[in-house]
Order: C-alpha cells, then structure tokens, then sequence
C-alpha cells in the first residue's frame, strides 16, 4: 500500500492520545515508505501508563500526537479500545518494530545508532547484535546520562555535541531510549538538528534488552497478552505501575468519550 493511503489512516484517540490503529504488518509497511523518504519521521510506542501521563500534561499529549506513527505498545490500550466499540488491530510493541528496523538495516545498509541506557550498555548490545545480524552496522552509541533536554538541560553544548555526533556518524535509523518522557522530550528538542536520521523511535527499555542488561518476557507470556504479568512476577516493586492498567480501565468505563475514532489527514506535523 502506498504512503499516499497511510495519510489518511485511522487514529484512535485514547483520552488525549492518538494512536494509528494499525497492524504490525501494517506499521513495518509505514516504516519502509518512511526510510525511502529523505526527512525525519517520528516514532512512539506509548502504553497505558504514558496514556495516563498525557492525559494530565498537554504538552506531553501534543508531543505524542504529531508525530509520524504512533502505535499502542499496551494490550491495556487494546482492551480499552474494545471496551468502547472502536476496537485497535493488535498491539504493536516498540521491541518489534525496533527488531524489524535492525532486520530492515542489515538488508539495506542502513546504518543505526544507539542513544539511551546506561554507560557501557549500548556497546553491549552493539556486540550482542554483531552475533544476531553480522551485517548490519551500529554507526554508534551514546549513553542517556548526559546533560539534555531529558534531564532538565535545554540546549546544553554537551547535547549539540551528541547530535553532531550523530549527524557524523550517519546514522538514518536513530533508537532513543531514555523513557517516558524524556525520550519523547528529548526528540522534540533537536528534532529538526538530525541531519540524515529518516526515522526515530523512542523505545524506551529496549537498549537493555539488547544489552542483556534485561530480558523481555518469554514467548508464551506475550502470546497470551500476559507480559505485564511476566514483568511483575519478576519484579514484584513494579505492583504500583501495575496498577495503571486496571485504573485505567476503569477510567475508560467511567467516561464514555474516554475513546475516539479520528479520521487522520495528513502523515505528521512537518508535512
Ligand atoms: N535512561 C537513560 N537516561 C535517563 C533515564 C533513563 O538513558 O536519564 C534509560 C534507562 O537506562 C533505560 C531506559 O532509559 O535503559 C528506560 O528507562 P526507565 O526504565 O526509567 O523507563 P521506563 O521503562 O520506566 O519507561
């Protein structure tokens, strides 16, 4: 399908978020007609927590809803949808389309750079990814703890120096994981700096994982919609963040605008 159609693709408003109801199939086909594009396209993965969070703060509503495809990485947010009768496809997890990005990358010679997790986690994941796709290159990597936007720095010189490094390095497939929000803010803030990035995605723990720092839940698990569950019975501390999903829901039972259908026109904000 052409980019022409995707214009005009179907968004589902959740609260103050607009998420594309697509397929993953559907999402891979958007980012491939993205990377033929010679401009930036921004990517986020929101889930039920950060539908929570925008729902309170604007600005983080507004960041999320221009950007280029947004998909629901939350089966709450699937739920949800049915609970209103404007029901989303499935749900499109930031860690698949990340690993379709590094797939895409290999076959095309597309280099890809890392940004985000802590120091020495990004070379890690850049050795891991050596074994798992011997072709594709990690133009380079950058830890999230610097003096940024996201941690409260705006226009910081340590910050230009990491775009320019970026820029330097050619990357066009840019992985921002800093979570929510900063990744989200940090995008915004130099998003018209990224000189040959075509596509960034703000992929929060996803660095970890192909670091090995943590695991993803086994397969069983996401199958059966259950990985909340895997990460809880894992990490039992995380039983507050848990508990955003079945608030949500309720939440989305309480108000009967909670979800809308939106008929999308245009493909992103810098069009
Ligand atoms: N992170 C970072 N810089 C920061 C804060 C977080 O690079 O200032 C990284 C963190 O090391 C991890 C990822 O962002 O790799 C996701 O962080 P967190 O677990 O806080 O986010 P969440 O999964 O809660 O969205």
């Amino acid at each position: 399908m052409s980019l022409s159609s995707w214009k005009n693709r179907e968004k589902i408003q959740i609260f103050n978020t607009r998420v594309d109801n697509v397929s993953f199939q559907e999402a891979k086909e958007i980012l491939q007609e993205f990377l033929l594009e010679e401009k930036l396209h921004r990517i986020y993965t929101p889930n039920t927590e950060i539908v929570m969070e925008a729902k309170k703060d604007p600005r983080l509503s507004q960041i999320v809803n221009s950007a280029d495809l947004v998909v629901a990485d939350g089966i709450g947010l699937v739920i949800g949808s049915k609970l209103r009768n404007h029901p989303l496809k499935e749900r499109v997890t930031g860690y698949d389309l990340s690993m379709y990005l590094l797939e895409y990358a290999q076959k095309q010679d597309v280099s890809v750079f890392l940004l985000g997790a802590a120091p020495g986690v990004g070379e890690m994941a850049k050795k891991n990814l050596r074994e798992l796709y011997p072709k594709l290159t990690i133009a380079g990597t950058q830890n999230g703890y610097f003096k940024g936007t996201h941690t409260g720095f705006e226009n910081s010189e340590e910050e230009a120096a990491i775009v320019e490094k970026i820029n330097e390095s050619g990357a066009e497939i840019l992985f921002v994981g800093l979570g929510f929000p900063k990744q989200e803010l940090w995008i915004e803030a130099n998003k018209e700096n990224l000189r040959n990035v075509r596509v960034v995605i703000g992929n929060g723990g996803v660095i970890d994982i192909l670091g090995g720092v943590n695991k993803r839940a086994p397969q069983i698990f996401i199958d059966w919609n259950l990985e909340w569950f895997y990460r809880l019975i894992t990490n039992p501390s995380r039983i507050k963040r848990q508990m955003a999903i079945p608030k949500f829901l309720l939440k989305i039972m309480q108000d009967k605008n909670s979800v809308l259908e939106v008929k999308k026109e245009t493909g992103g904000n810098n069009e």
